[in-house]
């Protein structure tokens, strides 16, 4: 069994977390939509915390949702936040004031989106956006911010950071637009990042030097890390606990090595077997049959069960809860969970 924790060797945090409890502990998260269609069922009681150092990944549906919650900006209408906390630092963000919820949100937490193209301004110069950050959040000089914004450009490893500075959005590759999206969210040290697909859009080897650059800072700051994307091939070196959603729900759980090398649910196994691999080039990809259930009408007992190729009587009546995944001499396994009522067979068959 490997497991691979990342939390061992950081050096001591920053400011010491409150209490020994986890930086962010999201409970029983339920997220609604009302649509002319009905009302789409995004989030149906996720749970998960995340720790300083720690970085969790998470692949299916209902992910932006999760985050855009988190981070409070969710559109609401049509969102609704039906049911769940969204613990802080052991406080509940939904009970919280405005303004002490704005303090949190950007400064603590911070979020980098998929299409940096969008999130920057084209018409400001990179270092005058990078600049702002210290400007307005910690009143800096502009000669003070500039000179923070150049090593913040260098420890993203933008090269000639200092020339570049006075540069527009539109004159960096897309893999340097992202670093830049990076930095400003490591402006002003957050205590968590919410990285949403955050490699999607660019080329292949691209996406694993972003990737491995965002590891390697999370390690620096000692911050913790979520790591949205529907794509586990690209989170498996980075991640240090993964979690799977389906249909807005939380499927699986499991330490990184793990997931990859003995997944507890049918619906992680198809994704996995559908990661292209350089040993069968050429070969056709697997894909899970079928789509995705409309979120208006989640079908009853498990989501997953008329695509899933295990799926018996049960699951098309009861839906499955997350339970926690033992050895076949029912050792538990820790951090591990699956909502599957075949999950012995699916992990030890
Ligand atoms: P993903 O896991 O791909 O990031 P999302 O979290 O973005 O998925 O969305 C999950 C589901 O939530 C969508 O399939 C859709 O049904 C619903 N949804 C998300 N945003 C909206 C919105 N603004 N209005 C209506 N429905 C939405
Ligand atoms: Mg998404």
């Amino acid at each position: 069994m490997t497991t691979i924790d990342k939390t061992a060797h950081v050096p001591a945090p920053r400011e010491s977390v409150s209490g020994d409890g986890p930086l962010l502990d999201v409970r029983d998260l339920h997220v609604e939509f009302h649509t002319r269609d009905g009302v789409a069922k995004a989030v149906n009681g996720v749970n998960y915390t995340v720790s300083a150092g720690e970085t969790l990944g998470e692949s299916g549906s209902g992910k932006s949702v999760t985050a855009q919650t988190i981070m409070g900006i969710l559109d609401m209408p049509p969102g609704k936040i039906t049911q769940g906390e969204i613990l802080f630092r052991g406080q509940d963000m939904l009970k919280m004031s405005n303004e002490e919820r704005r303090k949190i949100r950007g400064r603590k937490i911070a979020m980098i989106f998929q299409d940096a193209l969008s999130s920057l301004n084209p018409v400001l110069t990179v270092g005058y956006q990078l600049g702002e950050m210290f400007r307005v959040h910690q009143g800096l000089s502009r000669k003070d911010a500039k000179v923070k914004s150049i090593e913040l450009m260098d420890q993203v490893k933008i090269p000639a950071a200092a020339a570049r500075i006075s540069d527009y959005p539109h004159q960096f590759s897309g893999g340097m637009r992202q670093r830049i999206m990076i930095a400003m969210a490591l402006a002003l040290e957050p205590d968590l990042i919410i990285a949403d697909e955050p490699t999607t859009a660019l080329d292949v080897t691209v996406q694993a030097q972003v990737m491995d650059l965002l590891a390697e800072l999370q390690r620096e700051y000692n911050m913790g890390l979520i790591l949205i994307t529907h794509d586990l091939g690209v989170v498996a070196d980075v991640a240090d606990k993964i979690a799977v959603m389906y249909a807005g729900r939380i499927v699986e759980t499991a330490p990184v090595g793990e997931l990859y090398s003995r997944p507890a649910h049918p619906y992680t196994r198809g994704l996995l077997d559908s990661i292209p691999r350089l040993d069968q080039k050429g070969q056709e990809l697997y894909a899970i049959k079928g789509l995705p259930p409309n979120l208006t009408r989640i079908p009853a007992g498990c989501a997953f069960s008329p695509r899933c190729p295990k799926a018996q009587d049960i699951c098309r009546t009861e839906i499955p809860p997350l339970a926690p995944v033992t050895e076949q001499d029912g050792l538990e396994l820790v951090g591990r969970g699956s909502a599957c009522h075949f999950w012995k067979e699916t992990i030890h068959g």
